[in-house]
């Protein structure tokens, strides 16, 4: 980090500024010149709060050289994380992980004949939401416990693992117990306590990119979970608010090599809410596995036209299967596999 300040600042201050620094483990390389003061700032900057550096009237400017998410920075982590859930390994690049399910959970029966299919289609991971942040107060929220418990029965059916949405840190104990990735949903990203509270748990975290988050933004909401010492998190990708209209979201594909770039975490990219319409889900999975993806997560339901949530932007059972096999093909033409 550098601080670039004025040569007629008060001595006083610039020497309180440099004991607060040294105190919090910063060595500081001054480098002023005639005209121009300047310090190099040696050390965890992540601890630096600018903020507070950009108070005093006499800094001219703070940049930082390293990123703010040092743990869940490729700077300091050179190595792809790969995230085992019950022997499913999410990340690195050998395997495109499939997972699929309803928006939400709604009887035994539904669930039943999801998972029977997305299982034979190829899924390795179930999902369904039991805690649902829905929009309106009005419409079906969920099946809470009872819904945990469907999936649970599914899982061990099917030897599915499966993904659930928390939504409140007073489930914590639930999710630990029943669930084998703990999903928090966009609209929680910057829960901040929730995030602290999944991080103290050892638990595969998925964490979704807010509706209208930067890529920095997700990247520290992933570094509070790493920081409190999970170090089991996968980001999800589901588009972002934009202007347009025609689409739920705005996925933008580099995301995918940015995050690559940045990060050692795996990324998953879910093409429903991402477009919100059925028939684009197809191409945007496959467009996201060309793009360097570790996984899909899509919404799939046995009667699209009855589903209590998302039916516009959930496959038909046939249609998630043949998803699934163009995706192993093209996979394996990019030299990995599903
Ligand atoms: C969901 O996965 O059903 C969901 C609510 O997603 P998001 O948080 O991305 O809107
Ligand atoms: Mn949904």
């Amino acid at each position: 980090m550098i601080i670039t300040f004025k040569k007629d600042a008060p001595v006083k201050e610039i020497q309180e500024l440099v004991s607060i620094l040294e105190n919090s483990g910063i060595k500081i390389a001054d480098a002023s010149s005639e005209n121009l003061g300047l310090f190099g700032l040696i050390g965890d900057t992540s601890v630096v709060d600018i903020d507070k550096i950009q108070a005093y009237s006499w800094v001219i400017e703070v940049t930082r050289i390293t990123v703010p998410y040092k743990k869940a920075s490729r700077q300091f982590h050179p190595m792809d994380t790969i995230v085992d859930v019950c022997g499913i390994k999410i990340g690195g690049s050998e395997k495109v992980v499939i997972i699929g399910g309803p928006c939400s959970v709604e009887s035994v029966e539904q669930i039943d004949e999801i998972a029977q299919g997305v299982k034979a289609a190829g899924a390795v991971l179930l999902r369904g939401g039991a805690y649902k942040p829905r929009t309106s107060p009005y419409v079906f929220q969920g099946l809470e416990t009872e819904g945990i418990n469907i999936l649970k029965k599914a899982k061990s059916k099917y030897g599915l693992p499966i993904v659930s949405e928390i939504m409140s840190v007073e489930k914590i104990d639930e999710f630990v117990e029943n669930v084998d990735v703990i999903q928090i949903g966009a609209r929680n990203m910057q829960n901040f306590d929730l995030l602290k509270k999944v991080g103290k748990t050892n638990k595969p975290i998925l964490l979704k990119r807010g509706l209208s988050n930067t890529i920095q933004e997700w990247l520290m909401s992933a570094e509070y979970i790493l920081a409190n010492g999970n170090p089991n998190v996968i980001l999800c990708e589901r588009g972002i608010r934009t202007f347009e209209t025609l689409t739920r979201n705005t996925l933008d594909l580099s995301v995918i090599s940015i995050v690559k770039k940045l990060s050692h975490l795996p990324i998953v990219i879910d093409p429903s809410h991402a477009t919100g319409h059925w028939e684009l889900v197809e191409t945007i999975s496959l467009a996201s596995i060309v793009a360097g993806c570790d996984g899909l997560i899509v919404e799939v339901h046995n009667n699209p036209e009855k589903a209590l949530s998302d039916g516009q932007q959930s496959l038909k059972i046939e249609k998630f299967k043949t998803l699934v096999e163009k995706s192993r093909k093209l996979a394996q033409f990019i030299g990995r596999d599903i």
